[in-house]
């Protein structure tokens, strides 16, 4: 999976956290098909709750891409893409990493 924050792509520690792009910091997970640089634990779980919602509510069983936009304080504007199927959607995360927001948007 390839992702994509603000049109940069990140998940290593040069490219920074996959969901913030903050470059301190160092926590690996294995999501999917690889291991990602997370700043923190919170994004780590952020990440993964997003990644499991989206392939839960499209019935997918994988995602190739995912492009982010946004921040914590406004939320996320998030499109992913798996084969030639895409959704756009919205997130925003609560405390510790919970989802307290998710719209599908398109
Ligand atoms: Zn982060």
């Amino acid at each position: 999976m390839k992702v994509f924050v603000d049109g940069e792509e990140t998940g290593e520690k040069k490219s920074g956290c996959a969901l913030c792009r903050a470059t301190w910091g160092g926590y690996y997970e294995k999501i999917e098909d690889r291991e990602f640089f997370f700043c923190c634990d919170i994004c780590a779980a952020e990440f993964r709750n997003m990644v499991n919602e989206v392939k839960k509510r499209e019935g997918w069983s994988k995602i190739d891409e995912l492009r982010i936009a946004g921040d914590y304080y406004s939320g996320r504007n998030c499109v992913a893409i798996n084969n030639t199927e895409h959704v756009k959607f919205f997130v925003k995360f609560g405390d510790e990493g919970k989802i307290e927001r998710f719209e599908i948007t398109g």
